[in-house]
């Protein structure tokens, strides 16, 4: 049912989550401030944390929502729910069958979206919640849409109707599913394998990312796939020769010609095809950086080590996993760094290619990057915030209506 009653303690309800975020946001300047960041937006913001100030603190929020990326407009659908016609659900089925969660058939090629949030879409936001893990409402609430505009990689999540996300793994046949306890790992349709287990891959040198030397490129992107070799029967050879190399590994902008263009700085960040195509692209519009913990990063900066960890699992042929700690879960935050092996990862890579004679079964790859979680934390709490705010600002413009 929908009233403007019901709406309105909607919207209260979230303005008093509002006040909440707001009661962290000196925790928020502080771990900021711990880390040199001088992010003057966010400190700006620490001292509106009174109900008199929060119309200047909507203002404030506003001037960070280049952070949030090509899909921040989402945030203004904050409690959309079936039956509902509002400007912008017609992109968020956009992005929904971008990621599988919407059959391309749907929406034939060049017809835009309707702003109608109907039964497909509520069906495709249900299984969104249950691939993240996510109390399963069908309406977009906060949890929801925060974990919406965050960074992501660029491969589905539903494949044919398929939910990647939650299917066990599959046997290293492929022709059925076998119970593997809590494990969420996947492989791609058909099984797609490397036969040969010494690989070899090259760089694309034409276009780096400017905040990355070649050299440190290297290096972090030698240090992925060291991750996957000590686990596995597979060996991976940096050699020069982009023609002869199994995998090749370039950064691109914008459309790069493979029919999967990317979206600009945030949103998506990379993605990799699977066996025995070969490719990775990095989005280089994105800030790549090998060293997150540096007094200058921001919070657009992304691990490029952590990323290319993951990309690296789609070239053997791992598909997107549920495990919020597995390298293979979709979504990254800035600042963060994820570069060791979860125990999903390790039973899926096995699975494929047979385990390496070195590793120690029950125990995880060393990463090498820091931990920054606490900043990660307030990231999605600004974005969070972000959201609820938006809902307070349709508060106050109802009152004078
Ligand atoms: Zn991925
Ligand atoms: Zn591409």
């Amino acid at each position: 049912m929908s009233t403007p009653t019901r709406s309105g303690l909607n919207c209260h309800l979230v303005v008093a989550t509002l006040l909440l975020a707001l009661l962290g946001i000196a925790q928020v300047e502080s771990h900021l401030h711990g880390h040199g960041h001088g992010h003057d937006t966010v400190v700006e913001l620490s001292g509106h944390r009174k109900l008199g100030a929060l119309s200047e603190g909507v203002t404030r929020v506003a001037s960070l929502t280049d952070e949030a990326g090509p899909w921040n407009s989402f945030k203004t659908l904050l409690d959309t729910k079936l039956g509902d016609v509002r400007t912008g659900v017609g992109a968020l089925k956009s992005y929904l069958q971008q990621f599988g969660y919407i059959s391309k058939t749907d929406a034939p090629a060049g017809t835009p979206f309707t702003d109608t949030f109907d039964n497909i879409t509520q069906t495709a936001v249900m299984n969104y919640q249950r691939s993240f893990g996510l109390t399963v409402t069908g309406r977009l609430d906060v949890a929801t849409l925060t974990q919406m505009i965050t960074p992501r990689c660029g491969r589905e999540d539903v494949i044919n109707g398929t939910l990647i996300m939650l299917q066990r793994g599959l046997t290293a046949t492929g022709t059925q599913h076998v119970s593997v306890g809590s494990q969420k790992w996947a492989s791609f349709a058909g099984n797609p394998r490397w036969t040969r287990k010494n690989l070899t891959y090259a760089i694309d040198s034409t276009l780096l990312s400017p905040a990355v030397t070649q050299t440190d490129t290297e290096i972090a992107i030698d240090t992925a796939f060291a991750q996957w070799s000590a686990v596995t029967n597979l060996t991976f050879t940096r050699i020069q020769s982009l023609t002869t190399a199994d995998i090749t590994i370039s950064f691109d902008l914008l459309d790069h010609g493979d029919g999967n263009p990317f979206d600009g700085q945030l949103g998506v960040l990379a993605h990799a095809y699977a066996p025995t195509n070969g490719r990775l692209h990095f989005d280089n519009s994105e800030s790549w950086s090998i060293n997150i913990q540096s007094a200058s990063s921001t919070l657009k900066d992304f691990d490029l080590v952590s990323v290319a960890v993951h990309e690296i699992g789609h070239l053997i042929g791992l598909e997107h996993s549920s495990v919020p700690d597995a390298i293979m879960y979709p979504s990254i935050s800035p600042l963060s760094s994820k570069q060791a092996l979860n125990a999903d990862d390790i039973a899926g890579a096995q699975s494929l290619y047979g385990a390496n004679p070195t590793f120690t079964p029950g125990t995880t790859t060393p990463g090498t990057g820091g931990n920054l979680g606490a900043a990660v934390a307030s990231w999605r709490r600004l974005r969070a915030m972000d959201v609820a705010l938006s809902c307070f600002g349709l508060l106050v413009a109802s009152l004078f209506i």
